[in-house]
This record gives structure tokens, C-alpha cells and sequence, in this order.
């Protein structure tokens, strides 16, 4: 593909159209309130990664919200790759949304018979090589993650207000993430981000039931750490652990694995990113560069 020349194909309930072309109606209930579910998917050389596991994420967000996706999650995955090929995108992110589809201005879904399906394939927007190398400034805020007994964070749902709050106080201190707490004062995640910390040979990372979405790239790392000698843990645990951590990073589909070398003021370890943070990012980059579907 000349990106000068050809425009970036949108997939648009069963067509690919020309970006321009890619429009929702004002009265779908995803732009109305946020009515519908997501993934950020990446692609690596070729290969789509863990393309399964953010398929069947999208299914449980979608079964628990009552959202019909009207196709099947195999048909879906052939979608996501058409929209890849169709872009002649080797190393790409992917976001694949499921709306609730266009209704009336009232919030029934019953008004909505059919789902809005969209799947953007674009290149990614990286964070700058200095986050990885230099390690990231995050800060503790006070907006709380959502209660998962009013909404579970674990529903990847298109309402992010919750998390966009938490973003907009990191954003007024100038640093990058905010880490959320649950309502009990647990660590429960960042804005888009899990959350890990390193003492001794122990990984430690807040359960999904504190909050934490069921990330890709948390199970990813936790998959990894016993080749690195590492005890992956779920445990719940307040910022004080954070604080007197060896290590701390973060993951997620976009950041990867990225290092934390300083909590709300507290430097973290010697405050460069941790050796086996380090460890982390490269067998992150390995596996990744390994495995996935072929686009
Ligand atoms: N938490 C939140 C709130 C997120 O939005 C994301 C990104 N999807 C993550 C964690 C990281 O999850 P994943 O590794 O699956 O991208």
C-alpha cells in the first residue's frame, strides 16, 4: 500500500469502506452512552497477537453487557485479518469495537436490533523509546476504579470515564499513568495499564476481583516470569508495597511491558528500570515477535 495514495480501510458491519466513509449514526448507543465493548489487539510481523484470547475477551464483555454480536468469534477473527490485508499491514494495533448499534435517544437496547461492528487497523502509535529506557513517573490519584459491584472492570466496556478521570489527574501533574485504587484502597490498575511490583524472586500483581482488567499482556508476563526465575503471585496489596518495591512496571496491548522507576514521589529500587524488569521486556519482545495468527 503507497500511504500517500490509498486510504486506510475501515471493516464496517460486513464492508470495507475508505476511512472517510467509516461514520456511526448519532443515535448509535455506543456515542449516546457508551453502549458496547472493545479490544485493542496488535499485530507483530505478520502475525496477530494472542488474537484468541482478545476474541474470547470480547465475547464475555459482550455476554455479560446482553450484546448479540450476530457473528461468530471465528468469523470475526477472518474480519480482523481482511482488515489487516486489506491495509497491507505487517506490524499494526487493532481496535475492534461492538457497539450497541443505532437506536432512539432512550438508553433501552431493545431499540437497537443490530450492533455497530467496526474494526480499525492502523499503525501504532508507540510510546517514546525514552518511557522504556528511562522508566515512567506514575502518581496515585483519587478517583477510584469503579466498583465491580456496580460495574465490573473486567466488562471492556466503550464507557472509559472512569478511566479518562484518573488520566486527566496524572495529565494536571505531568506524569503519563495514574494508578487507580479499588474503593477499599487496594492497587487495582492504571488507566490502561496493569500494574506488577518485583521483591526478591515474588511478581506480584493486584487479582482481577480487586479491579484489575484480566489483561493480555499481565497473563503474557505472568506466563513467562518461572523461564526468569520469578513466582508469579496475585495478591492484593496497597501503595506502601509499591513504594518499597525492588521493581515495578506496567502492561498492556500498546505500552507492552514498561517499567515504573517512580511511585507518588517514592523512587522505586535504585531508580532505573529494574534487571528484571528488563528480562521481562525482552522476553516480552521474543515471544511476540514468535508467535500469533498469520495475517
Ligand atoms: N487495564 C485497562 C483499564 C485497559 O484498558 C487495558 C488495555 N486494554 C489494560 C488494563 C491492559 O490489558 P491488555 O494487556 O489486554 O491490553
Amino acid at each position: 500500500m503507497n500511504p500517500k495514495t490509498s486510504p486506510l480501510m475501515i471493516y464496517m458491519n460486513g464492508r470495507l469502506v475508505p476511512k472517510e466513509e467509516a461514520v456511526v449514526s448519532v443515535f448509535d448507543h455506543g456515542f449516546l452512552y457508551g453502549d458496547g465493548v472493545f479490544e485493542g489487539i496488535r499485530a507483530y510481523n505478520g502475525r496477530v497477537f494472542r488474537l484468541q484470547e482478545h476474541m474470547d475477551r470480547l465475547y464475555r464483555s459482550a455476554r455479560a453487557i446482553i450484546l448479540d454480536i450476530k457473528m461468530s468469534p471465528e468469523d470475526l477473527i477472518q474480519k480482523v485479518l481482511e482488515t489487516l490485508r486489506a491495509n497491507q499491514l505487517r506490524d499494526a494495533y487493532v481496535r475492534l469495537v461492538v457497539s450497541r448499534g443505532t437506536g432512539d435517544l432512550g438508553l433501552d437496547p431493545r431499540k437497537c436490533p443490530e450492533p455497530t461492528i467496526i474494526i480499525i487497523a492502523d499503525k501504532i502509535a508507540l510510546y517514546p523509546e525514552e518511557c522504556y529506557s528511562v522508566g515512567l513517573d506514575v502518581v496515585t490519584v483519587s478517583t477510584r476504579r469503579n466498583s465491580s459491584q456496580a460495574l465490573s472492570p473486567n466488562i471492556k466496556a466503550l464507557n472509559y470515564l472512569n478511566n479518562i478521570l484518573a488520566k486527566i489527574e496524572a495529565n494536571l501533574v505531568g506524569v503519563r499513568e495514574a494508578i487507580m485504587l479499588n474503593l477499599e484502597g487496594f492497587v487495582a490498575e492504571c488507566t490502561g495499564d496493569n500494574i506488577f511490583y518485583i521483591k526478591g524472586d515474588r511478581l506480584i500483581t493486584p487479582p482481577t476481583t480487586a479491579g484489575a482488567l484480566d489483561g493480555i499482556t499481565r497473563n503474557c508476563v505472568m506466563e513467562l516470569a518461572p523461564s526468569l526465575g520469578l513466582k508469579a503471585e496475585e495478591k492484593l496489596f496497597t501503595p506502601y508495597d509499591l513504594y518499597t518495591a525492588e521493581e515495578s512496571f506496567l502492561t498492556g496491548t500498546a505500552a507492552e511491558v514498561i517499567p515504573v522507576i517512580r511511585i507518588d514521589s517514592r523512587t522505586i529500587g535504585s531508580g532505573k528500570p529494574g534487571a528484571k524488569t528488563q528480562k521481562l521486556i525482552r522476553a516480552f519482545r521474543d515471544l511476540t515477535q514468535k508467535e500469533g495468527v498469520p495475517i
